[in-house]
């Protein structure tokens, strides 16, 4: 009788990407090698992070900065009851980890606002962005800043039924600020007061939708990425737009508006510095001093970016209220000094912005002179995101734009 001998017969089967690779164009090692960025962990974030997950894509950032709703779980594939309360992103990224099927996958996530507290390194540092908001502000900040950082992003939407995904690529035109009407900029404003400050409670993305809208927008959102991560052509400038009511679907060309400048807006030059933003203002402006830098006396310039408010008058009594603090750290509320909110009877009719003392502009030999307290403060504290790039301009009034590598660490 003869003997079998038992070959291993190394069929790709043993391949968890066995299916996938047999698409004649699949390129799963460009997949495992890719980062993406997630911005947002709801609904539609769920579905696409899983989706990532499953197809082998092997390094994931997420951001969100939000907990777990009652209200999400009936839309959140990769959230269970017991989660209310907990954080999105970090729950997610758990999720995703058990899901992932290669052991080298590597998921982090940042818990913050994305608006004004992730940085445009970080848009530098991964090969595409995959938006999953439910709001104009922070779609608004995440299109700059991808057009900053020449990085293409993936927006996507839904609304009942209907769904879309639009594909942008810096530096081309359209982006998505391009065909953002009157009514649609004012919506963006609708989590601050007249002076800037956070509202405490705002009603943003409490759209009417199902879970088969997340799921059918998350995956035409990874697969575009799939193919772009795989240098095939990609619908660039170009709406994917579903509407599952009618049944509609169709591809549309996005309108470019020549006066808008998001897309226009790039850096020539970006210097790292292996700093990061724990870095004391002093210390950071010593390190920019050094003449291999932009010499001595440079100024570290906010260049309108954000403000940083000292003081503001009372809205009732026009008292001084110190705060020390970036704008988008200071609530509504805190415009009336503490003894007219105990007093509770505050003005909230005047709406026009209380009189503040800003500061966007930091020099060391200045501010030894005027504010040396400030000097003590670190850059996160002066509401400088993580993994920025800052701008600093010499005697001369030139520019040099430095990326805070440091934090890079913290984050991938
Ligand atoms: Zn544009
Ligand atoms: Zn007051």
């Amino acid at each position: 009788m003869a003997k079998f001998e038992v070959t291993n017969i190394s069929s790709t089967e043993d391949s968890f990407f066995d299916r996938q690779e047999r698409i004649d164009w699949w390129e799963q090692d460009k997949l495992k090698n890719a980062t993406v960025l997630v911005v947002g962990a709801g609904a539609i974030g769920n579905e696409t992070l899983k989706n990532l997950a499953l197809l082998g894509v092997g390094n994931i950032l997420i951001t969100d900065f939000d907990d777990i709703s009652k209200s999400n779980l009936s839309r959140t594939v990769l959230f269970r009851k017991g989660d209310q309360g907990k954080r999105k992103a970090q729950t997610a990224a758990e999720r995703i980890k058990d899901m992932a099927l290669s052991d080298d996958f590597k998921v982090n996530y940042f818990e913050g606002d994305v608006v004004w507290e992730l940085g445009t390194g970080v848009y530098r540092h991964v090969d595409i962005v995959l938006g999953c908001l439910d709001n104009i502000e922070t779609r608004i900040a995440v299109n700059k800043q991808c057009y900053l950082a020449g990085t293409p992003w993936i927006d996507a939407g839904i609304y009942e039924l209907g769904l879309r995904i639009n594909f942008y690529k810096p530096p081309h035109a359209p982006c998505y600020q391009c065909s953002l009407s009157p009514n649609q900029w004012q919506a963006a404003r609708e989590r601050y007061s007249c002076d800037d400050f956070k509202k405490q409670v705002t009603s943003e993305g409490k759209i009417p939708t199902v879970q088969i809208a997340s799921a059918l927008v998350g995956a035409l959102q990874v697969q575009e990425a799939v193919k772009f991560l795989c240098g095939q052509e990609v619908p660039i400038g170009k709406q994917i737009y579903y509407q599952g009511k009618t049944n509609d679907f169709d591809v549309f060309d996005m309108p470019d508006n020549p006066d808008c400048w998001a897309h226009q807006a790039s850096y020539d030059e970006i210097i790292s510095l292996n700093l990061d933003t724990d870095i004391l203002l002093k210390d950071f402006l010593k390190e920019v001093s050094k003449a291999e830098n932009s010499g001595e006396g440079a100024t570290l310039d906010f260049r309108g970016d954000r403000t940083f408010v000292k003081t503001m008058s009372c809205r009732d009594c026009q008292k001084e209220i110190e705060f020390y603090r970036p704008s988008f750290r200071i609530f509504d509320y805190e415009s009336h000094c503490e003894e007219c909110r105990s007093e509770g009877e505050n003005n909230t009719e005047n709406q026009t912005p209380a009189p503040k003392q800003t500061i966007g502009q930091f020099n060391l030999e200045k501010l030894k002179v005027n504010d040396e307290r400030l000097l003590n403060f670190t850059l996160k504290e002066l509401g400088i995101p993580i993994l920025h790039v800052v701008a600093v301009q010499d005697t001369e009034g030139k520019y040099k734009y430095y990326e805070l590598t440091g934090d890079k660490k913290k984050l991938f």
